[in-house]
């Protein structure tokens, strides 16, 4: 039949000679491959015991900065959700009532703020876009889950605990 690419190869059907069927010599280069891997510097690390340093420009997990008097920085603006390729953040702004000056900087909050992890390629777009210096991409890891649900970090996840309650935190 005619071919229809020129990529067919011809397969050599020549009979294996006595050496080719004893499989000896095979089986020997083949062992002497592996032998030659001990000796060689080893590829992988025994995480999590052992680490590979991050590169500077990693970007991992996100978190929700606070100000220097503990007051929650995201104004709800709503700039990183639309800088976002992966359309990833979604929130609900509330209003601050007065007596709340100590928890919010602005006079307008993140009463609800999502990111779902499983569509954030960690880019850092929405780093670059906060005017209020309030999320950040840091370096650590996004745990793994078994759920999908385990994958939306809201605010409680995401929100650096209150200094002055966990100073180590
Ligand atoms: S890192 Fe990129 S993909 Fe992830 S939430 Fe931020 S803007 Fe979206
Ligand atoms: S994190 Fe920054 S950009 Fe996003 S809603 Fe809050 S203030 Fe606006």
């Amino acid at each position: 039949m005619q071919a229809l690419t020129n990529r067919a190869k011809a397969v050599n059907r020549r009979p294996m000679t006595f050496w080719e069927r004893l499989y000896l010599p095979a089986i020997v280069r083949g062992l002497g491959i592996t032998l030659k891997h001990f000796f060689k510097k080893k590829a992988t690390v025994n995480y999590p015991e052992q680490k590979r340093p991050f590169s500077p420009v990693f970007r991992g997990l996100h978190i929700l900065n606070r100000d220097e008097e503990g007051r929650e920085r995201c104004t709800a603006c709503g700039l990183c959700a639309v800088a976002c390729p992966a359309e990833a953040i979604t929130m609900e702004a509330a209003e601050r009532q007065p007596g709340e000056e100590h928890l919010y900087r602005e006079e307008k909050y993140a009463a609800r703020y999502e990111i779902n992890m499983l569509r954030c390629i960690f880019c850092g777009f929405c780093e670059e876009a906060c005017p209020k210096d309030a999320i950040y991409l840091t370096e650590t890891f996004a745990p793994s889950n078994y759920k999908r649900k385990g994958f939306i970090y809201g605010k409680d996840d995401l929100l650096i605990p209150f200094p002055e309650k966990a100073p180590e935190a």
